[in-house]
């Protein structure tokens, strides 16, 4: 799998003005609309025999980020993987294996749970096998360590053995707003590559890629895995899409049930470039796309695309931006205290969490607010209450770097005045595990206690 040298490249932009059922409930009729707009999309690229041949094992990587319903559009839709895997059995009826993986974000962070779980939850998995497709969980996979020779900032990770095996790879991401890299598309869909525990292979949870990803650099993380897998397909689900705080959303004007779209093509760079675009964008608007560009990874700059099919002008439409950083004042009975917290770590993380309270009336709940002490050197007001504050990541342990500290409690003062602790480095599964519960706990007292007054 190498990086596309092309001077131009073909994306294909394909639309429809609907699209029949719904994530959960289709039929034979939608699923072969869905098909046909396939099709039509990797027709314009050369057709599926340029990209399949017989005898191969492909394998899809889908998103398939949680075990929600399939109806709240965070997955790739079911439609579409059943469209997908039965076109190619279709039109290449010698294909080895069509496999359908993925290691989602849910594993670690819902009690045990595994991809194939949440494949059988969000309806990717009954979708595929019914076109004879085989769903593959990725973590269960034994992992290679693949040194990346060119690598800016990520120099090695454990990469699944199927995937290194597949003959064909195709990236099918969700057309999704997101709040650590704008939006979540074809490059951003390489999150899935990574594992978080792989005790069948003696790791420890220090080499969990997913978190070793997760920081300021990870934008260019996800560029330096196209040195190992360039997939051969980039296939963008925007049949359902969702704007504002993606990847999870929590209120219905988030999810776009109408945007019946796929962005299909060859260059993953162009196709994120083109969707960014179709979303009201700027095609830079992600940084991934800018620097896969820069480092000739495919041609993001619109000169350089010949889009088919549908009308971008008429296709376009404005999505709502994802509020990346922002977690400061944004939320009834919530104060953050925040120095040197990471946008792409902390600050985002809080934000997705908070939007979960916020939307079913837990924080309007609360009798004062709750304090959040992110990042590192942070100025923690002697008065906070320990008992509504909670200290969240590693760094907030770090020392002071000269800093004017004065009178500020330290972390360890605050913790042990009874502040709750909730480490990691991002604090990803954890901020679920306790950060929400323990803001529930508060709500549901608070809640009693102004009943009962
Ligand atoms: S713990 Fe600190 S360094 Fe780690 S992600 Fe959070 S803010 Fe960034």
């Amino acid at each position: 799998m190498k990086k596309t040298k092309q001077d131009k490249s073909t994306v294909a932009l394909i639309h429809r003005p609907k699209v029949s059922g719904t994530p959960a409930n289709y039929d034979k009729e939608a699923v072969d609309q869905v098909k046909g707009m396939l099709k039509e999309g990797i027709d314009y690229l050369g057709g599926m025999t340029k990209f399949v041949k017989p005898g191969d094992k492909v394998l899809l990587k889908v998103n398939s980020v949680y075990n929600t319903p399939p109806d709240s559009a965070w997955n790739v839709d079911p439609r579409l993987v059943e469209a997908l895997v039965g076109l190619i059995r279709e039109e290449v009826p010698e294909v080895r294996r069509v496999i359908v993986a993925d290691d989602s974000a849910a594993v670690k962070q819902v009690k045990d749970v595994d991809t194939i779980d949440v494949m059988e939850a969000n309806g990717i998995a009954p979708a595929a096998k019914r076109a004879g497709g085989e769903v593959l969980c990725l973590e269960w996979d034994s992992h290679i360590r693949v040194n990346i020779e060119n690598a800016r900032a990520f120099p090695y990770f454990h990469a699944a053995q199927s995937m290194l095996e597949a003959d064909v790879l195709i990236t099918v991401p969700k057309w999704k707003t997101h709040i650590e890299g704008y939006m979540t598309l074809g490059l951003k869909n390489a999150e899935g590559y990574f594992t978080r525990t792989l005790k069948q292979d003696g790791f420890t949870a220090h080499e969990s890629d997913k978190e070793r990803r997760h920081a300021n650099d990870i934008h260019q993380k996800f560029v330096d895995t196209l040195n190992v897998f360039y997939p051969d397909l980039t296939i963008i689900d925007g049949l359902w899409a969702i704007q504002g705080d993606g990847p999870a959303v929590f209120t219905e004007w988030e999810v776009i049930k109408d945007f019946n779209t796929i962005v299909i093509s060859d260059d993953i760079v162009a196709a994120d470039s083109v969707a960014c675009q179709a979303s009201g964008f700027p095609w830079d608007f992600m940084v991934t796309t800018r620097l896969a560009t820069r480092q000739g990874f495919g041609n993001g700059k619109p000169e350089n695309q010949v889009i088919k099919g549908a009308d971008l002008k008429k296709v376009k439409r404005q999505f709502v931006a994802p509020k990346m950083f922002e977690v400061q004042g944004c939320y009834d009975n919530v104060d953050v205290y925040t120095h040197g917290a990471c946008v792409t770590g902390c600050q985002p993380l809080l934000r997705l969490t908070l939007n979960m309270p916020q939307a079913d009336g837990s924080l309007a709940k609360l009798k004062e607010p709750v304090n959040f002490i992110i990042g590192n050197n942070t100025y923690i007001p002697p008065k906070l209450k320990p008992e509504s504050t909670l200290l969240l990541g590693d760094c907030v342990w770090n020392e002071w770097v000269g800093l004017p500290a004065e009178g500020s409690l330290t972390p360890a003062e605050l913790r042990d005045r009874g502040a709750f602790v909730v480490g990691g480095c991002p604090s990803f599964a954890n901020i679920f595990t306790f950060v929400l519960p323990w803001i529930y706990e508060i709500a549901e007292k608070d809640a009693k206690e102004a009943e009962e007054q």
